[in-house]
């Protein structure tokens, strides 16, 4: 019998199917899964429009392995083609049977009818081919008496010829391909990977998939006999628990089902159940883990939520629904109204999906704050393991997450001891109070020795400690919160003096404008300027910085394996309220030489007081015996 030629662009489709378009081949029970569900979902909806006295029980997916004749069969008691059908749905890969079904029949008075067809798309069925040589359909139409058999060994095209069925629906035969050494195909001719394939993608599949498995039981009265037992069994658990009413479930089932899912040992510190109409009409299901997987903050992390049509997986980790702020968050989302292309596995990144991401990264937003207000304890909890995150997130995005992330970030405070909100900070503001002051260092302890913290605790002050790198670039990026600037202790010129202090500082520094100019010559570039201090109290020198790139910022930047890490401008500041500063007035007029000597050792200790390595420490150890002797 002659056979019929694919039509060329179906031709050159399923030979870019054969060698795989689909990464994983094991994806096509998933499509052949799909199609019958879509043949049971059109019968159902005909019986409920047509009244022919189907109910949804009577429908069921069968599944058959045949390992020595190396066979798998799909076979469904769905609607069936006819002749005509199996022609154009098979023989043309672009046109979609299901689309056209649908189109036709979404009228107004129908459109809330449970009916639903997932399969959009029009190149499933040839992933068959990824996994057979050969591929045998037989079909009948509902309502028809006879029945078709379509037969394909590829790309040279199809058969079809009369064949006979008891029954309505389709049987796929599939010869699957001998294993090479790349590819192993025996693997799917065990009932184990069978069964496997049709948890991880088709679970929620609405009608029983069903397949004979076998069970070994020791015979009994033997100690050393076995038999196997065969018996029907359901593979799939049919209703979604993201489709159930967030009322029908229990912490512990949600709990569960995030364990089960996303292989966790731990319960999630919190969920997040949505179903949204409108723009986008999705149900979604989030978690938000309780601890930082151990590869989170490393590039093998993968972010991404998994994405169902209608309860068929079609992407297990899709990137574009969750924004890098909160890639933590692990979920699931199932739409009917996505535009799919080519096939389900090349989604698109279209606007239906953008839509989506929009709402969903909405959602955990509010998730987060409702959690801050209600449970400071567990919403702490989340902030040791990710605020790292939300922090990158606002420093990234080059201050374009700020609105959306500016109120969920917490810092340690000087007066509270503990972690506040910027908006808790601003609260507390005193009334003079222009900015909102930050200091960086290592730990909370180390910075909260800063000599340049003094005095603006002594105001009364509170001051953020930021102990994460990204810290102050993010703030850097945010610029202000609630129009108050940030303003770091560190930044020379606090802008906390009254008006008859800085008149005091200002007479100061001009008496001692000479020697400054003398010990900045003497540090030889080292410091952009020398300067009397208006935030020191008790100790004699720190270091500030003039512009953008603050200290804290260099020690960051000079970790990065970068040829030329940046560098602060460095202020060398002097209190002039310490013995010293009298000392070295005096050393001006008297005894330059050793003014040198106090001004290298100085400057050294403001370097190890912020924590930064000394250029010499042999020199700065012979400077200090010269000085002790
Ligand atoms: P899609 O399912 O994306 O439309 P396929 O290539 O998988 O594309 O299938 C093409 C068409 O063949 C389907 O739209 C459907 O009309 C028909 N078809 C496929 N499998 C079956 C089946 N098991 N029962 C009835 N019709 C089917």
């Amino acid at each position: 019998m002659a056979k019929k030629a694919f039509k060329a662009e179906s031709k050159r489709l399923l030979d870019m199917m054969i060698n795989s378009i689909y990464t994983h081949k094991e994806i096509f029970l998933r499509e052949l899964i799909s199609n019958a569900s879509d043949a049971m979902d059109k019968l159902y909806f005909k019986s409920l429009t047509e009244n022919i006295g189907l109910s949804r029980g009577d429908f069921e997916i069968n599944l058959a392995v045949d390992k020595d004749a190396r066979i798998l069969t799909i076979t469904d008691n769905g609607i069936g083609m006819t002749k005509e059908e199996l022609d154009s749905n098979l023989g043309v890969i672009a046109k979609s049977g299901s689309l056209q079904f649908k189109n036709e029949n979404e009228s107004e008075e129908n459109k809330n009818e449970d009916i639903s067809v997932i399969g959009q798309f029009g190149v499933g069925f040839y992933s068959a081919f990824m996994v057979a040589s050969q591929v045998t359909v037989e079909t009948k139409a509902y309502g028809s008496d006879t029945a078709y058999k379509w037969y394909s060994e590829g790309v040279d095209g199809y058969t079809i010829t009369e064949t006979e069925m008891d029954s309505h629906g389709t049987k796929i035969t599939l010869k699957i391909k001998d294993s090479t050494e790349e590819e192993d195909y025996d693997e799917f001719l065990t009932d184990y990977k069978i069964k496997g394939l049709v948890k991880k993608y088709s679970d929620y599949i609405r009608y029983p998939i069903k397949m004979m498995t076998g069970h070994s039981h020791l015979k009994e009265g033997t100690e050393d006999e076995y038999e196997t037992h065969y018996e029907l069994e359901t593979l799939n658990s049919m209703v979604p628990i993201w489709k159930k009413n967030k009322s029908e479930l229990t912490d512990e089932e949600y709990n569960k089902f995030y364990k089960e899912k996303f292989y966790d040992y731990e319960d999630p510190i919190a969920h997040i159940h949505t179903k949204t109409e409108g723009a986008a009409t999705y149900s979604a299901l989030m978690y938000i883990p309780s601890k930082v997987p151990f590869d989170y903050y490393s590039k093998d992390y993968e972010k991404g939520l998994q994405l169902y049509s209608n309860g068929v997986l079609i992407m297990d980790k899709c990137a574009d629904l969750l924004p890098d702020h909160f890639s933590f968050v692990k979920g699931l989302v199932d739409s009917a109204d996505l535009s799919l292309n080519i096939s389900r596995e090349m989604l698109q990144h279209d606007r239906q999906l953008k839509v989506m991401a929009k709402s969903i990264e909405r959602s955990i937003k509010n998730e987060l704050t409702k959690m801050l207000r209600n449970d400071r304890e567990k919403y702490e909890k989340f902030w040791k393991s990710f605020g790292l995150q939300i922090k990158f997130g606002v420093y990234n995005g080059f201050g374009a997450g700020k609105e959306l992330l500016q109120d969920l970030l917490m810092f340690y405070s000087s007066n509270e001891k503990k972690l506040v909100t910027l908006e808790e900070y601003v609260s507390r503001m005193k009334e003079d109070q222009k900015n909102i002051y930050f200091a960086s260092g290592e730990t909370v302890d180390k910075i909260d020795k800063l000599p340049q913290t003094e005095l603006v605790k002594d105001k009364g002050y509170e001051i953020l400690y930021l102990t994460d790198s990204v810290d102050e670039f993010a703030l850097q990026m945010m610029v202000d919160y609630k129009d108050k600037q940030f303003k770091s202790v560190s930044a020379g010129d606090l802008d906390i003096e009254t008006p008859e202090e800085k008149e005091e500082i200002k007479a100061k520094a001009e008496e001692s404008k000479d020697m400054f100019e003398f010990i900045k010559e003497t540090l030889g570039g080292k410091v952009k300027d020398v300067r009397l201090s208006k935030i020191l109290k008790t100790h004699p020198v720190c270091l500030t910085s003039d512009g953008m790139l603050s200290i804290e910022m260099e020690k960051v930047l000079s970790q990065m394996p970068t040829e030329h890490s940046a560098k602060a401008e460095k202020v060398l500041e002097i209190n002039p309220s310490h013995p010293i500063y009298n000392k070295m007035r005096e050393l001006f007029d008297t005894d330059k030489d050793k003014l040198k000597l106090y001004s290298d050792i100085l400057y050294n200790q403001a370097l190890l007081v912020e924590g930064m390595p000394i250029d010499d420490p042999v020199d700065f150890s012979n400077k200090l015996c010269d000085l002790m002797s």
